[in-house]
């Protein structure tokens, strides 16, 4: 998948669960304050409707005490037992006889009421009991009426005013913001309770504004009486009591962020971090995007172009290239330089087959990597490819670099020695850096020693001797061996070295590596010239048609040698 498109995925797929905790512990707050609210609420209205229970059962009680079988008339004893009963039960308002017309007579108070009924009369389990919602103009309170049929048009009944009903507040914590009724089984509302009534009692006179909440999500319960035709419908608005909880949503909301944020953080990472370098290369080597570069040799006691030096480049699907150091070490730990060497050469094979059986002379060296040493494979790869191939193998010389030590002395030997047996030369890498100095050009038998950059730039001009140049110089030609410097970027340099007799030099002061394109013009420019003379002079031309190009530099260079 393309890389910014995955970025983009994953930046989504974060920022959305990256919300997910604030949104997940908001719902499942709600959900929880929900369920608490209804359960404070449903037992609040349990409250309330026990009491009205226990009111509705003093009151039966009291009329139980009563003359209640047979037809009652209203005499002064009755009156007088109506009056004390109402003296003893506070609850009761009033206590009477009641006619069909809902008027209370020989009253225990006031000697004849006429209620205002507010509902119809509902019978009980027992038929003999009714309970009616009436107000009482004198006393200027609305009720329960709760009359016992004694006989046809006469019942005895009990007054319970509206304050006896309702408890003073609601038992919960946000009582304040509740609302609860009272109602008789039909559901004709006997009293109620609510924010606004509770204001109005209080400042009769000030305006109330009321709770937009009310009119949103509100929670809501009824508890009904088994016993008597009464039910308490409570409610209170959800964003009220999810107000209660503010303090612990901040804490939970300040939690969830966090969270939040972590996992958008854990995405933004993973959008951002490459894939692990091992698997683009080995995508690379399958893309065959590794490719070689030659960087130009001279032969400096001469002025020919002697040949070039394999240095791999990785051509990204940008078009960016890539330098070794980049890429190599992973290449290398994870075992896929093999598979990128042989790639490299078989495209070298490719790049210089036709030019280089045009000029036997022309060598290329091919740098490997230490455990090619660990065995023949390579040395198979090197007659496969170029066994029919315009370049010979008396044209390619293998470096091996001394910066890393090789396992096994005696199987590198053997190996060398079969690469040598086949015409080509091997040459040791960045001579003078690393572990093996003396030993490894006796041993491995070495045809070509490269003096490394590190060397190089400690030729400064005007210098008579550089003591590690000079000696890696003498004990290589002492032993018959080829000296090359690598890294070669000034003039003086290139003096002294040619002064010391080094044969062949490398370095920006001729070219850089250049694409198998340049090199190619380079050949065909100079390369061809030296292929005929035999030599690249100082006033040598380039063909008059030959043009511009990176390599014009390096024609230059070498044709002003
Ligand atoms: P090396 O084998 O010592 O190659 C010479 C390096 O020096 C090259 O760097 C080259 O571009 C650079 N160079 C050449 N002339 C000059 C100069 O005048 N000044 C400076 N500053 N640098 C110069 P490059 O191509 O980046 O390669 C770096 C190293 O990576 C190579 O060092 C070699 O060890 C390794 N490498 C490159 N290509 C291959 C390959 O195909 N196989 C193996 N095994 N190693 C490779
Ligand atoms: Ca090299
Ligand atoms: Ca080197």
């Amino acid at each position: 998948m393309n890389r910014r498109l995955r970025s983009a995925i994953l930046l989504i797929i974060g920022g959305v669960l990256g919300i997910v905790p604030v949104l997940a512990a908001n719902l499942f707050m709600r959900d929880f304050v929900r369920s608490q609210a209804e359960e404070r609420l449903s037992l609040a209205a349990d409250r309330l409707l026990l009491n009205v229970e226990q009111v509705v059962q003093e009151s039966i009680d009291v009329i139980s005490l009563l003359p209640h079988r047979s037809r009652p008339s209203c005499t002064a004893s009755i009156r007088k037992q109506f009056h004390l009963l109402q003296i003893r039960h506070h609850v009761l308002h009033d206590i009477g006889l009641l006619n069909d017309d809902r008027e209370l007579y020989c009253s225990s108070l006031r000697g004849e009421v006429k209620f205002q009924v507010r509902s119809k009369p509902v019978t009980s389990q027992v038929d003999h009991l009714s309970f009616q919602s009436v107000y009482d103009d004198i006393s200027r309170k609305q009720g329960l009426l709760v009359a016992w049929r004694v006989a046809e048009n006469v019942s005895i009944a009990a007054f319970i005013p509206d304050d006896h009903l309702i408890l003073n507040s609601m038992p919960i914590e946000y009582a304040s913001a509740s609302s609860a009724s009272v109602m008789l089984a039909t559901g004709s509302v006997l009293v109620e309770t609510s924010p606004e009534i509770r204001y109005r009692k209080k400042s009769p006179f000030a305006v109330f504004d009321p709770d937009p909440a009310w009119t949103r999500d509100l929670i809501k319960t009824i508890a009904r009486s088994s016993r008597y035709p009464v039910m308490i419908w409570a409610g209170v608005p959800f964003e009220t009591v999810w107000m209660t909880f503010s303090g612990a949503m901040d804490l939970i909301n300040g939690l969830a962020i966090l969270i939040g944020a972590m996992i958008m953080f854990f995405f933004v990472r993973l959008s951002v971090k490459k894939e692990p370098p091992s698997y683009s290369i080995e995508e690379g080597i399958k893309k065959r995007e590794f490719i070689p570069y030659y960087q130009p040799v001279i032969d400096i006691q001469t002025g020919r172009l002697a040949g070039c030096e394999v240095l791999v480049r990785w051509r990204k699907p940008d078009g960016s290239i890539l330098s070794p150091g980049s890429f190599i070490d992973t290449a290398e730990a994870t075992g896929l330089a093999m598979p990128m060497t042989t790639l490299l050469i078989e495209q070298v094979e490719e790049d210089l087959s036709e030019a280089y059986a045009a000029h036997p002379q022309l060598k290329a060296g091919i740098n490997l990597f230490n455990r090619h040493f660990d065995d023949l494979g390579i040395v198979g790869d090197i007659e496969r490819i170029f066994g029919n191939s315009g370049v010979r193998f008396n044209q390619l010389m293998f470096e091996v670099t001394e910066r890393q030590p090789l396992d096994n002395l005696d199987r590198a030997r053997a190996i060398i020695a079969r690469i040598q047996a086949l015409g080509s030369k091997v040459a040791l890498d960045d001579a003078g850096t690393g572990h093996g100095g003396f030993a490894y050009l006796q041993k491995l038998g070495m045809d070509v020693i490269k003096i490394d950059k590190l060397f190089v730039d400690s030729i400064e001009p005007g210098v008579e001797m550089v003591p590690i140049v000079d000696s890696l110089t003498n004990m290589a030609m002492g032993m018959g061996m080829t000296v090359v410097a690598e890294g070669v970027e000034t003039e003086p340099q290139l003096d002294y070295l040619r002064s010391i007799g080094v044969h062949q030099a490398q370095g920006y002061l001729f070219a850089p590596a250049l694409p198998a394109k340049a090199y190619l013009e380079l050949i065909d420019a100079i390369g061809g010239m030296a292929g005929k003379d035999d030599k690249v002079s100082g006033d040598a031309q380039g063909p008059e048609d030959y043009r511009a190009t990176q390599s014009d530099q390096m024609v230059q260079s070498v044709a002003n040698f």
